[in-house]
């Protein structure tokens, strides 16, 4: 394999002179590392192994409808990210008002809570046992605290747990909450209490106090991928590179730098290396410059995979809710979503509805390995079997497969990314980012931030730790909007002024 000459040849004359930065991954952070470091006229090559960019972001199109792979919302509390957002957007970014509800035996409730319908669904008899339960796991000893059942039920007593948390929790990860690590639950969940979330059910969220419950987000008008298109065009646009259909391959790595990478059949060698691509990869592709225990600490990690199938339904708006959670066990869908109520262009006929229902599975089980068309008649079978549309007024449907979703939070994982992290440390020009990358159960606005860190230590001459990055830190806890009126603008979409909040709930951890 030959060594290719990186330069474009109609790129500029001031890039001519600079190897490249080589950033692994189109998605949201790899994206951001690409737009940032063009603006700034060093020369830079995003690669991306699909033929589209965005990762587990993106908006996939079929016969003209828009879905994502799991409803996006754009909400965060690092200014930064946020301003980023509205700097590629512009005027396509809409604020969009949320609506959600849990399906629960049978029923659904509105969320976030709201006292009455609570008291009228669960009825008299079983909010008089939720409470007592509270009460119990209130006075009683918190023994251990090592797993997802002993952390929610010591907070919101085992009866919530149960009806609230365990299903739900256990469709998204595939094992028993005693399975999964206390840590996940205090990333995800952390803010939410039961008193929070009893006062806002009953005396309503005044001033978004309670971020879990924030009932309002910004949206690219098309989708997400809207976003990472326009990004992939700005690349382009200030002298970039961004390569589709170009896997990464390997990692050529000597004397504590990564020399050179391959990718879809030339060797570049890069200046400096920002990877989003999954620990997994980036530690496997670069082959015995890895010890044996770094491969097999990366061979060791585990992801949750995910599937979405989306319905086209003849029929206006089935339902009003951006989505439904579906905390029951009779039915394998975990959340629904319905893309019209995201944004009204995601659906060119609006005479159709769309919608998206969310299987969590592993890569080579059933569901994963299950024929397109038998998996269409599932989702049939399953939004008919829920009340909310029948079977018959399917249209068509979409299988879009997801691997690696989910970074999973195993009872080893931390250990592995030890080992690992003592080994990327060892690489002077290589930096991991992203969710993936970083193994961190997180939104794109953190993928974002480690990305715009990872920029920083190149241009800057920074010193940031990646690892270390939080996008709660950028925010200012106090933050409360003003109140605005609503500005009502055609097709039901509302706009207002920026808002920097955020939402981590039992339900929305499954983001
Ligand atoms: C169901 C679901 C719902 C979500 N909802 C939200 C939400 O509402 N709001 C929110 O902010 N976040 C949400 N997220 C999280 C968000 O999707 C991620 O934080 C974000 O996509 C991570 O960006 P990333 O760039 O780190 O990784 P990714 O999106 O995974 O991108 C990595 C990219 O690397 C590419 N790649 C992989 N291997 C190679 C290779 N060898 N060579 C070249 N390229 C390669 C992939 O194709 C991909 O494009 C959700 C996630 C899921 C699964």
């Amino acid at each position: 394999m030959s060594t290719v000459d990186y330069t474009p040849a109609d790129a500029p004359r001031r890039f001519r002179p600079e190897k490249p930065v080589a950033v692994l991954g189109g998605g949201p952070a790899g994206l951001t590392a690409g737009y940032l470091l063009a603006k700034e006229g060093r020369p830079v090559i995003v690669f991306e192994a699909e033929d589209q960019v965005g990762g587990i972001a993106k908006t996939e199109v079929r016969d003209g409808f828009r879905f994502d792979l799991g409803g996006h919302r754009f909400f965060t509390k690092s200014k930064e990210v946020d301003d980023l957002w509205h700097e590629v957007m512009k005027e396509e970014f809409l604020r969009r008002p949320r609506m959600s509800r849990i399906y629960w035996n049978g029923k659904f409730l509105d969320y976030p809570l709201n006292g009455t319908d609570v008291i009228k669904k669960l009825g008299p008899i079983e909010l008089m046992r939720c409470m007592a339960s509270y009460l119990w796991a209130a006075v009683k000893p918190k023994g251990r605290e090592d797993n997802l059942e002993q952390w929610v039920s010591n907070r919101f007593g085992k009866r919530l747990y149960q009806h609230f948390f365990k299903t739900y929790s256990e469709k998204v990860w595939g094992t028993p909450c005693t399975e999964i690590r206390a840590e996940w639950a205090a990333q995800r969940i952390k803010g939410l209490s039961f008193f929070s979330a009893a006062k806002a059910a009953f005396m309503g969220n005044k001033g978004n106090k309670i971020k879990s419950l924030i009932n309002e987000f910004h949206y690219p008008r098309f989708g997400p991928g809207q976003m990472w298109e326009t990004m992939a065009d700005e690349i382009i646009a200030n002298g970039g590179e961004v390569r589709l259909n170009t896997p990464v391959t390997k990692l050529e790595v000597r004397d504590g730098r990564v020399i050179a990478i391959e990718a879809g059949g030339e060797r570049i060698e890069p200046s400096q290396v920002i990877s989003s691509l999954p620990l997994r990869a980036t530690v496997g592709m670069s082959g015995a410059a890895a010890t044996g225990a770094v491969q097999a600490a990366a061979q060791g990690l585990r992801y949750r995979d995910f599937l979405t199938i989306s319905l086209v339904i003849d029929g206006e708006d089935l339902f009003p809710d951006n989505w439904i959670y579906i905390h029951e066990p009779g039915v394998r869908v975990g959340r629904i979503q319905n893309f019209r109520s995201w944004s009204p262009w995601m659906v060119p006929d609006q005479s159709k509805a769309s919608i998206g229902m969310e299987y969590f599975c592993f890569k080579g089980d059933d569901l994963w390995e299950s024929d397109d068309d038998d998996l269409v008649e599932l989702a049939k079978r399953e939004i008919e079997q829920l009340g909310l549309a029948k079977a018959e007024k399917v249209e068509r449907g979409y299988v879009t497969r997801v691997p690696k979703a989910y970074p999973m939070y195993d009872a080893d994982y931390g250990e592995r990314v030890e080992v690992i992290k003592e080994w990327l440390a060892g690489l002077s020009n290589l930096q991991q980012v992203g969710r993936n990358g970083l193994h961190r159960y997180n939104n794109s606005d953190h993928s974002m931030l480690t990305a715009m860190r990872a920029v920083e230590n190149i241009t800057q001459g920074a010193d940031h730790d990646l690892w270390a990055v939080n996008a709660d830190s950028a925010y200012h806890e106090e933050h409360q909007e003003p109140e605005q009126p609503y500005k009502r603008v055609p097709s039901t979409v509302y706009e207002r002024e920026p808002l920097h909040a955020a939402a981590e709930t039992a339900e929305e951890a499954a983001a």
